[in-house]
């Protein structure tokens, strides 16, 4: 995955005429049997009007978690490696599914798993790194005049065993294989028809927005906003390959994540990009070294986030599930005391740090609803609340409603 440096500005032309169309459909977009006709319908067209055509597929519709629910009925701490073999099917069925679909319209597709399309990670199983991709098995089948449909979501690792790449990764397979292909676009097709100002389910005065800045859009993924795995902006941005984020149910534009720093902070004042959320953040409470406690983590692949210390030891782990956290420490002998179901809210503003009035005005916002902030923590580009779980959707409604209006990108209100 050779390619551009981090940071630098990626070019706006459409792709090579020699690279093909790079495409994800996500677990909705693959939800039932017409749906899985209609995306094939919309491979073979492109592939008619002269594209080559590579898509990536999640598993249809909520089978992925389906398979977790499997698991979880046979053992509470299932070997990683056997989760990950029973995981990866969800993305082979959509994919077979659809390579047949492609044949029923008359036109040619080949399904290819991760190993088969030379995806090479890591061995954190669960929660695999890719370490690059060998496009040619791909670009051969794209030469050779097939819809290629490569399972999202899986790579293979050092051992050869089949691994995860953590729940949504499929964004992530999309935009590594399209950088493994030189391509310079990624169109990733969802349920929504763009990338909001917050999450419209939760939000319905939510703006949608035309373009988003790589790095406000990182930070919202990272504080919730589950339209984007976070991975698959990070590796756009490393790989210069720009982001199209629409609808997999029309054909209008949708939301294109690319473009420069630019100019956030104007005269002291941060725009505000957006409002995320999460329903499952906790608080733990742990009788155990700091350091165990990291290492624990460390080792299923999670970060610990903000420590507490007084005559006990209470920590937070941003975006893990909490059972996740607890398999990992129960692995490592360490026992949770107590743990406080709360969720989050995180309000993105690159300037942020020149322009600390949005975090006051954050605490304003919530003080004004009643809401009681558990734990707040601020870096350079965002402010994180941890909240009550059953405050978080009034917390980011106030939050949006307050500190975010205006159309479209260009007039996003500015907090003093
Ligand atoms: P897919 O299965 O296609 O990967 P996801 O469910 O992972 O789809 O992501 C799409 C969902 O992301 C939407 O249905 C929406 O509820 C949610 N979402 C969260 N934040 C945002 C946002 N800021 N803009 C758009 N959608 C968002
Ligand atoms: N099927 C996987 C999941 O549900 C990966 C993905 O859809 O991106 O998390
Ligand atoms: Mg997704």
């Amino acid at each position: 995955m050779a390619g551009r440096r981090s940071g630098e500005s990626a070019p706006r032309s459409i792709s090579g005429p020699q690279a093909p169309l790079v495409w994800k459909f996500g677990g909705t977009s693959v939800g039932d049997h017409d749906r899985i006709r209609a995306v094939a319908q919309r491979m073979v067209d492109a592939q008619r009007s002269g594209r080559g055509v590579v898509a990536v597929l999640s598993a249809m519709g909520k089978s992925t978690d389906a398979l977790v629910a499997q698991a979880a009925a046979i053992s509470a701490n299932p070997p990683l490696r056997e989760l990950d073999a029973l995981l990866s099917v969800g993305e082979q069925i959509s994919c077979a599914l659809t390579a047949m679909a492609v044949a029923e319209l008359g036109g040619r597709a080949v399904s290819l798993t991760g190993p088969q399309a030379g995806i090479r990670t890591d061995a954190t199983h669960g929660g695999a790194r890719m370490l690059g991709i060998d496009p040619a098995r791909i670009r051969a089948a794209v030469e050779d005049g097939a819809i290629v449909l490569v399972t999202g979501f899986q790579g293979e690792s050092p051992d050869g065993d089949t691994t995860t790449l953590g729940r949504g990764g499929s964004d992530a397979s999309a935009v590594a294989v399209a950088a493994a292909l030189g391509a310079r676009e990624c169109e990733i097709f969802t349920d929504v028809p763009a990338v909001f100002t917050a999450d419209p389910r939760v939000v319905p005065t939510a703006r949608r927005l035309a373009t988003i800045r790589p790095q406000e859009m990182l930070e919202l993924a990272e504080a919730g906003a589950g339209v984007l795995q976070p991975r698959s902006v990070e590796l756009g941005m490393a790989h210069g390959v720009d982001i199209h984020l629409r609808s997999s149910f029309g054909t209008e534009e949708g939301t294109w994540i690319r473009g420069g720093a630019g100019d956030f902070e104007v005269a002291g004042t941060a725009a505000v990009a957006g409002v995320a959320h999460r329903r499952d953040e906790h608080l733990y409470t742990i009788d155990a070294p700091l350091g165990a406690v990291a290492a624990a983590l460390a080792a299923r692949g999670l970060v610990l986030g903000a420590v507490v210390s007084g005559p006990a030891t209470t920590v937070s782990v941003p975006a893990a599930a909490p059972e996740a956290v607890v398999a990992a420490l129960d692995a490592a002998g360490i026992a949770v005391a107590s743990r406080e179901d709360l969720g989050s809210v995180g309000v993105v503003s690159l300037g942020l740090a020149r322009a600390p009035g949005v975090v006051t005005a954050t605490l304003d916002v919530l003080a004004a609803a009643g809401i009681t902030p558990r734990l707040v923590t601020t870096t350079p580009a965002r402010v994180s609340v941890l909240v009550a779980a059953d405050r978080v959707d009034d917390a980011t409604r106030a939050l949006h409603a307050a500190l975010v209006v205006g159309e479209d990108t260009g007039a996003r209100r500015t907090a003093a």
